[in-house]
């Protein structure tokens, strides 16, 4: 895709390029062991993958966070307390150095009290009654509530 920063995928950053999904080192990073993982076919929304390319990614996932959650754990490093693994999916904003509207996953390591911890439990408020409802009726549809 043209001005795409994955099509093709930059050598110097790649660490496994496979026949579906490719897997980079992040720049800009979050964190440290900041990890892309891009599907190989230039699409912008998860629904636009086709099964093979969601089996291939679903695996390089779980390769990767077996690989992280074991090497990050040696005595060397200080122990991290798990992973996040995410997405976003933003067409109102423009690409830019931090957003990229090939689809792809962030894979980074969580610590005990990391700055990301700190971060989320900022603004933490329980749902009301009224969202939880709202919620519930567009996502289960046809389930009503006691
Ligand atoms: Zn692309």
């Amino acid at each position: 895709m043209n001005g795409c920063p994955f099509c093709p995928p930059p050598r110097h950053r790649t660490i496994r390029r496979g026949l579906f999904v490719t897997t980079l080192c992040s720049d800009p990073r979050a964190t440290d062991n900041h990890l892309l993982i891009v599907p190989n076919r230039h699409v912008v929304r998860f629904d636009q993958l086709n099964w093979l390319e969601r089996l291939a990614i679903s695996r390089e996932q779980r390769r990767l966070i077996r690989i992280m959650l074991f090497s990050l754990s040696a005595p060397s490093w200080e122990a991290i307390s798990g992973y996040d693994l995410w997405q976003k999916f933003e067409p109102t904003e423009p690409d830019g150095p931090v957003k990229v509207s090939h689809f792809h996953w962030h894979l980074i390591p969580r610590r005990k009290n990391d700055e990301l911890a700190q971060l989320s439990r900022a603004d933490f408020t329980r749902l009301s009654e009224e969202e939880l409802q709202i919620l519930l009726a567009r996502y289960r549809p046809g389930w009503r509530r006691a």
